[in-house]
């Protein structure tokens, strides 16, 4: 099966956030452990990031519609479970949700990986639809309105907790679709997760592309190691 995408087909690129076109910065087991010291308990960064890996794949919480289903009430219920996964010795579990919660609700605690705004705007000057696409809750608003790279080139931000449901539901790139007003087939899906932004999005009929800032490939997965890649649509045909 030729799995490459037909780039000749695209017209819209729907763009993970989270590893793809940002990163915590300082990482996500560094805010979790200086949470934890805040409230007199030391703990290893390296233990803090296995039970983070952990918990965070995990659907510990679910909305009213079904697996995968979400909203803004859900999202805060699911990261106050994975907060307490991770950090079950903190004496104020409560605190340690609201601390965590505020922090990567700020522009200050994300950085812009460098090829993300050249790639977004390859794609615009090429004529594209493009949006982000992400499992972040309503936060990421904020987020990215505060991330000068970002804010003056990304023209649509589609979260899972305001469609009803997670990456890799359908519903989820349905919505990201119809917010380009293109059809799937039209549509090309980029991210640094294989389930969430290239397994579920062919699914649902886009074409997808596997963002390994590592390296590791996948066979029949189309990879980029990086949006450079994506600047080559500069001055393509539209
Ligand atoms: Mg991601």
């Amino acid at each position: 099966m030729n799995t490459q995408p037909k780039w000749e087909r695209i017209q819209g690129i729907v763009l993970d956030a989270v590893g793809t076109l940002i990163k915590p910065t300082p990482s996500v087991s560094e805010a979790y452990t200086e949470a934890a010291a805040r409230q007199g308990v030391e703990l290893a960064p390296e233990l803090v990031r296995g039970r983070f890996h952990a918990a965070f794949r995990g659907d510990l919480v679910q909305g009213a519609d079904g697996v995968l289903s979400t909203d803004e009430g859900v999202e805060r219920r699911r990261w106050r479970a994975i907060v307490a996964r991770v950090l079950p010795e903190a004496p104020d579990p409560d605190r340690a949700f609201d601390e965590l919660w505020d922090h990567f609700g700020r522009p200050e605690s994300w950085r812009a990986f460098p090829d993300s705004a050249p790639a977004v705007e390859a794609i615009r000057e090429a004529g594209m639809r493009v949006c982000i696409g992400s499992n972040f809750d309503g936060r990421l608003h904020r987020v990215v309105a505060g991330l000068p790279e970002l804010a003056d080139v990304v023209e649509a931000i589609v979260v899972s907790s305001e469609v009803g449901y997670r990456k890799p539901h359908a519903a989820f790139f349905r919505a990201a679709c119809e917010r380009m007003g293109l059809p799937p087939d039209r549509v090309l899906s980029v991210g640094d997760d294989l389930e969430n932004d290239v397994h579920g999005a062919r699914r649902a009929g886009l074409s997808a592309l596997f963002l390994s800032r590592r390296g590791e490939g996948v066979d029949d997965v189309p990879s980029v190691t990086d949006l450079t890649a994506l600047t080559a649509l500069r001055g393509a045909e539209a």
